[in-house]
This record gives structure tokens, C-alpha cells and sequence, in this order.
């Protein structure tokens, strides 16, 4: 047989079939349109936006976008809609400095491909009385002219996917589309302040934004000025990338990071690179469920950031990631450390704990236990466990004997102690400062085990080793927590079946009284050995804080409250226990005159 009579099997697919596999990647849904015609007007420099959706019961019908922008020629508008169209780049060294949203051509000619759209627009500061109107379907020119308009496009699309009806019937219910044009949009508004956005749905009005310099204001409009009262500014500058925006007080959190809103080099996009990053500059600030909120804007070298990874362009590859991922998270510990992060007690609490601090200390009931009147109503008695306080306050005690120069917190005069619990303090500004004594501590103790650096978590050998009796389950879990738990100080012996002997403890546990801590602590390490979402030092390190600290019940005297809060001033960060939950609540006076109606 000879080549030529072979039949071929493979052919080149004509140019309709090409454009609606394309599309298939541009316009996955209607939010997509939104963007894409969006991105578009912005890129054309439009000052203001309106988005018109229209909607059945059942589905979207028709989104138009109508902006203020410069508009096209009638040569333009035809050409618009042919595949890799584009005003935006002409050679491919333009690829690494794009400062358009647009660049790869494809939109219009995508949209196009799977709807009907009719363009309407007209060029800006020409002179020209009547724009162009074009009609496409599926593809197909129907019909061009002229039509009456102001300056800049109007882009209506209808009957979306109507020739694939795979696509249509993949699309979820008209509430999740909506959900999706509103949260691409909500982004979009908030990279962009200085345009302003409106978008209506079946004639309502839906987001509104106006034009302003300041982020904070398009914040304030989209999420209500509750939500900006808890966020503080971040800045920070380096050779290859500007960072600046805003960032969530601890107090204000979420269950999932979609509220961390990133925009790189003015692009709205999804990076969970550097929303982990974010996440990681809270640390302990946050419980490890949940998630700050953040509204970031990235300015970074062009030559660094390649958007053309995805025909979305919702991701961008950066190269240098790990660097930016670590200046994000070192930029956002240090707007954190520098702010005042005690919650405002009159605001009702949006902090959410699962993780619990497994403090089992005899908690009495909560009254007050001013039981000898002092004059600060403390009781100066001496209680069974002031000599234990006093060694555990001592061990965290800075050992240097200098006097740190950065505190975190003002100083605090003690007005006395509730329920064993609280302290009740003054702040020289007439503020109440309600702290949470073993969360305090839990915190202080917690910093100095993390501060030690490896090899350096000396340990103390217990005169008597102490037994450890535990089931098998358990045993096999703390066999392998054995290396681990040296390196922090714990040197624990297999001594025969399910049974170890305890032959050192780390030094900042101080003198033991009473092996049931040993007990505890063991009991804590391997019952969490279930949640494996934080690594084992820190567990080991969470656990000996906890366990090493001042017991919630613990009656203390004066002195040993205000050394508490002298210590907790000098905390890297004091607002938060290891757990993520608050160490204190303040009360201003304006704040007291209020709840007492005095105002
Ligand atoms: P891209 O944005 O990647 O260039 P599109 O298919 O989205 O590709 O648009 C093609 C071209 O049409 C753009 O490069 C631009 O010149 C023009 N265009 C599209 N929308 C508008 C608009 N709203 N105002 C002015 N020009 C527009
Ligand atoms: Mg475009």
C-alpha cells in the first residue's frame, strides 16, 4: 500500500469549533462574562461601571456592562471579536510587563463563541455624534451600524451557552451564579477604589462603590464600617515588592480564608500561597480553624509575575514565592505587634475556640472572692498554693535581671483578683483591663520555651523518677513522642510493657510538687496526638506552657498579680493565650459611661 492511500483520520477542526473549545476555558460561567467585560472596562480606562443582571426564577438571562471608558472605532469594534484581538501587547517581550488586566485577546471572541452579544460603543474625545453597534451570535456577525450613545461600550450578553448545552446544563442554581459575580466583583471593587462600581440585578441595587483614594472607604461600603473599626493598616517596602492594605484585629476572624483578598500589581487574584502566608504572620494570634481577614494590595516587579499561567488569569505564577511568602508573613507580625490588640470588651465576642486549653484547674464559683476587705480587696492571706505561684512566677521571671525596653502594653496598677481567675487592673488612662490569669501566664511561659533554641531545653532529673502507667493504644503514641519530647527537656524510659518511667522534666516546669502534672501532661500530649494539624514541638511546647502555668482558681496575692502583668507587658505578643483565645478585655471609661447610661 502506498502512504498516500491511507485514510487520514485526523483533521484540523474548523475555526467555530476552535473558538468554543476556547471559550470553554475563558467562560466557564456567568461570572466569568462579568469579569472578562469588567477587566475590560477597566483596562479602558473607565472611571465608572454599571453591571446590569438580569434574572428568571430559575437562571441569569442577560449582564450587561456599560462603562465610561475610552471606547472603540467602528474598525476596532469588528475586530474585537476576532480570536487574539488585542489593543493591549504586540510582541511577546511585552508578556513579562503587563500592566493590563487583558492581554491575551480571547475574551470577546470566547463570549461571543457561546452567546449573543451586542456591543455598543463609542470612542472617546473624537468628535463623533453616533457609535458603533455590532451583533454577534454564536460566533457569527448579524449585523453592524451606528447607534446613538455617550462615550465609551455598552456590552449586553444573552442566551449564554445556548449552542453548548453541556456548559448550561453544568451551571448551578441562579443564587450560586449570583454568589460568584458578587464575590468576583467585591474583589474587583476592592482593587480598584478609584473606580466606581454599581451593580443592580433585575433593576435593584446590589453594591454600590464610590470613587475614592482610600481603600478603607470601598471596605466601609461593601462590608459596613463595623468591619473597618477592626482591621489596622500594614506597609511595608522592600527592593522587589510594595505591600499595603489592610489586616483584621484577632478579634475579628472567619471560618474560611475567603475574606483574605489579595491583589497583585492591581490583578485581583486567588494565591493560596500568600493567603497561607497571611494566615502564618498571625501565628498564635488565631486559633488554627480559623482565618484572618485582609484586603492586601502587592505591588511586585512585572518580571516577577507571570499571569499568563491560566486563560482566567485568576492565578498568577511568582517566581522568588518563597520570599514573598516569608516578607508577607514578616510584614503582617509586624503591623500585628505594633497595634494595641486588647479586644474591646463591650463588643460582643467574634472569637470562636474549638481548640480548648485543657486548663483543669479547680475553677470556683464565679464570686467574688474579695474574702479579706484590704483596701484592694485582695486577700492577703496567705493561700496553699501562694509558695507553688510564686516559684512558677519566678521561673518566668526574666532571668538576665535587665528590664526589656519594648512593652507591649501600658502599665497596669492591680485593683484585685475575681473567682481566683481575673485580674481586675487599671491602666494609667482610667481604662479596666479584665486578664485572664492562666492565659497570661500560659502565654509568658509559652514564649520562653519557644525563645530557647535547640539543644538548649535543659532539664532537671526528678529525684524519684516517676511511673507512668498507660494503656496500650497510648503507649504506642508516646514511643514514637519519645525522641521529640527529649529535645524539649522530657527524657522518658520504656519500663517494660505499657509502662515508662519519667527521668527528667524541662526546667521551666519548676521544682514538681506532684507527679499527677506529669500525668496530665502526658494524658494531653497523647490524647492530642488526634489532631494532627499543629507539629509535635509545638504541641509539646503548648502543652508545657499550658500545664507549667499559674492554674485558673489559684488565688494570688497583689504582688504576685502585678509581677504577672509586669511580666505579660514584655510578651512578643500578649493579647493572645497559645490557644488563639484572648489574655484580656479592656473597658474605657467611655465604655463604662455607656453601659451605665451616664452618656
Ligand atoms: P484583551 O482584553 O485580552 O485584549 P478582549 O477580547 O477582552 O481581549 O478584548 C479585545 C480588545 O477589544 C481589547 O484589547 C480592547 O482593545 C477592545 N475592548 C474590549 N472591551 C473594551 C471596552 N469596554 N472599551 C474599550 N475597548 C475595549
Ligand atoms: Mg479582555
Amino acid at each position: 500500500m502506498k502512504a498516500g492511500d491511507a485514510v487520514s483520520s485526523i483533521h484540523i477542526l474548523d475555526q467555530a469549533t476552535v473558538n468554543q473549545i476556547a471559550a470553554g476555558e475563558v467562560v466557564e460561567r456567568p461570572a466569568s462574562v462579568v469579569k472578562e467585560l469588567v477587566e475590560n472596562a477597566i483596562d479602558a480606562g473607565a472611571r465608572s461601571i454599571r453591571i446590569d443582571i438580569t434574572s428568571s426564577v430559575k437562571e441569569i438571562l442577560s449582564i450587561r456592562i456599560i462603562d465610561d471608558g475610552s471606547g472603540m472605532s467602528a474598525a476596532d469594534a469588528l475586530l474585537a471579536f476576532t480570536p487574539h484581538a488585542t489593543s493591549k501587547i504586540t510582541r511577546i517581550e511585552d508578556l513579562h510587563r503587563i500592566r493590563t488586566l487583558g492581554f491575551r485577546g480571547e475574551a470577546l471572541a470566547s463570549i461571543a463563541a457561546v452567546s449573543r452579544v451586542t456591543l455598543k460603543t463609542r470612542l472617546r474625545d473624537a468628535g463623533e455624534v453616533t457609535g458603533t453597534r455590532v451583533i454577534v451570535e454564536g460566533g457569527e456577525i448579524q449585523e453592524t451600524g451606528t447607534t446613538g450613545l455617550p462615550e465609551g461600550t455598552n456590552v449586553l450578553v444573552e442566551d449564554l451557552f445556548f449552542n453548548t448545552p453541556a456548559r448550561k446544563k453544568f451551571q448551578k442554581s441562579k443564587n450560586t451564579e449570583t454568589a460568584h459575580i458578587h464575590a468576583i466583583l467585591e474583589g474587583i471593587c476592592l482593587t480598584h477604589p478609584e473606580i466606581s462600581f454599581r451593580l443592580f440585578t433585575n433593576q435593584n441595587e446590589q453594591l454600590v462603590t464610590d470613587r475614592s483614594p482610600r481603600i478603607l472607604d470601598t471596605i466601609a461600603r461593601i462590608y459596613g464600617s463595623d468591619v473597618v473599626k477592626d482591621l489596622i493598616p500594614l506597609k511595608m517596602s522592600l527592593p522587589f515588592m510594595k505591600i499595603s492594605g489592610y489586616l483584621s484585629r484577632p478579634s475579628l476572624t472567619r471560618k474560611d480564608p475567603t475574606r483574605i483578598m489579595i491583589a497583585i500589581n492591581k490583578r485581583y487574584v486567588s494565591s493560596p500561597i500568600i493567603m497561607g502566608a497571611v494566615k502564618a504572620g498571625y501565628g498564635t494570634l488565631l486559633p488554627k480553624d480559623r482565618f484572618p481577614v485582609a484586603f492586601l494590595s502587592l505591588d511586585i516587579d512585572t518580571e516577577m509575575v507571570d499571569v499568563n499561567v491560566h486563560p482566567s488569569k485568576k492565578l498568577v505564577r511568582l517566581s522568588r514565592e518563597q520570599e514573598i511568602a516569608g516578607a508577607m508573613s514578616e510584614a503582617v507580625k509586624t503591623a500585628l505587634l505594633g497595634q494595641n490588640l486588647i479586644p474591646d470588651g463591650t463588643a460582643p465576642s467574634k472569637i470562636h475556640l474549638e481548640e480548648s486549653c485543657r486548663d483543669a484547674g479547680t475553677v470556683p464559683d464565679m464570686s467574688y472572692d474579695f474574702t479579706a476587705p484590704a483596701p484592694h480587696g485582695i486577700s492577703e492571706a496567705l493561700h496553699p498554693n501562694t509558695a507553688m505561684t510564686d516559684r512558677q512566677l519566678r521561673q518566668t521571671e526574666l532571668q538576665t535581671g535587665m528590664v526589656p525596653v519594648d512593652a507591649k502594653l501600658p502599665a497596669m496598677e492591680v485593683i484585685g483578683q475575681l473567682g481566683g481567675i481575673y485580674i481586675l487592673a487599671a491602666t494609667d488612662a482610667g481604662e479596666l483591663v479584665l486578664i485572664d490569669q492562666h492565659a497570661v501566664h500560659e502565654r509568658i511561659l509559652y514564649e520562653q520555651v519557644i525563645a530557647r533554641t535547640e539543644g538548649d531545653h535543659r532539664s532537671q532529673e526528678l529525684i524519684v523518677p516517676c511511673i507512668l502507667h498507660r494503656t496500650l493504644q497510648e503507649t504506642a503514641i508516646l514511643r514514637d513522642l519519645l525522641p521529640a519530647l527529649a529535645q524539649e527537656g522530657f527524657i522518658l524510659e520504656e519500663f517494660g510493657r505499657d509502662t515508662f518511667l519519667v527521668r527528667a522534666i524541662p526546667v521551666v516546669l519548676g521544682k514538681l510538687e506532684d507527679t499527677t502534672m506529669i500525668d496530665e501532661m502526658v494524658s494531653d500530649l497523647v490524647s492530642e496526638e488526634q489532631i494532627r494539624s499543629v507539629n509535635t514541638r509545638e504541641r509539646i511546647t503548648r502543652t508545657i506552657a499550658c500545664r507549667g502555668a499559674i492554674k485558673a482558681g489559684t488565688v494570688c496575692t497583689r504582688e504576685q498579680c502585678q509581677r504577672l502583668i509586669q511580666q505579660i507587658r514584655f510578651a512578643k505578643n500578649p493579647f493572645t493565650c497559645p490557644h488563639g483565645r484572648p489574655t484580656m478585655l479592656r473597658f474605657s471609661r467611655t465604655d463604662l459611661d455607656t453601659m451605665f447610661k451616664r452618656t
